[in-house]
């Protein structure tokens, strides 16, 4: 789901001009769109919970939803895009949300991905041996968001859930259990 702003494309349409005047913006500054992360955090979390309620599937019920915040840095545009994973029958395979979201955005709009966030009620065991407190991007999809050009060292992941009995009672003073770090941290993590 594409939560847009409207952009000069449209503007243009609006005013009956064929063809935009895009100026290209002073790109922004890693240290500003980690700003706009944060005012944008309390959106990015609900758009999370909405992947994962109203699109995710799981055939055992391992609900995972997520947000990203995408930058243009032509027009300097912000939009936040979610989705959910999809994993129909034991033995088939996988769509993690993340992989949805990094094949949904299209690279021709958005160049930049200032940060994922990811809820999932169930946190799973990691391969590298790294036991989370929430759910992080498993090995696949951290190689597929290494390889990608739109994720940078500093973009930011967030990962959260609800807390559960077994959580000790400090965490349960917040609504969720969070994680909040940058890509770069969250491989040395798992390394
Ligand atoms: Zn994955």
């Amino acid at each position: 789901m594409y939560l847009d702003v409207i952009g000069y494309y449209e503007l243009a349409e609006l005013f009956g001009k064929t063809t935009a005047i895009v100026t290209p913006c002073k790109t922004a500054t890693h240290r500003y769109m980690e700003r706009k992360w944060l005012e944008a955090l309390p959106a990015i979390q609900r758009y999370s919970v909405q992947g994962a309620r109203l699109m995710a599937f799981s055939y055992r019920n391992f609900l995972v939803g997520g947000g990203a915040l995408c930058y243009c840095s032509w027009t300097g545009e912000y939009a936040i895009i979610n989705a959910g994973n999809m994993k129909l029958w034991e033995g088939s395979e996988k769509q993690c949300m993340e992989m949805t979201l990094l094949e949904m955005i299209d690279p021709d709009r958005f160049d930049r991905i200032v940060g994922f966030g990811v809820y999932g009620e169930e946190v799973q065991p990691d391969p590298s041996g790294h036991a989370p407190r929430t759910l992080h991007p498993c090995p696949l999809c951290r190689a597929r968001m290494a390889a990608d050009l739109r994720v940078a060292r500093w973009t930011r992941i967030y990962t959260f859930r609800p807390w559960s009995v077994g959580d000790p009672p400090e965490e349960r003073k917040n609504k969720y259990v969070r994680e909040h770090m940058s890509f770069r941290q969250l491989q040395r993590l798992h390394s």
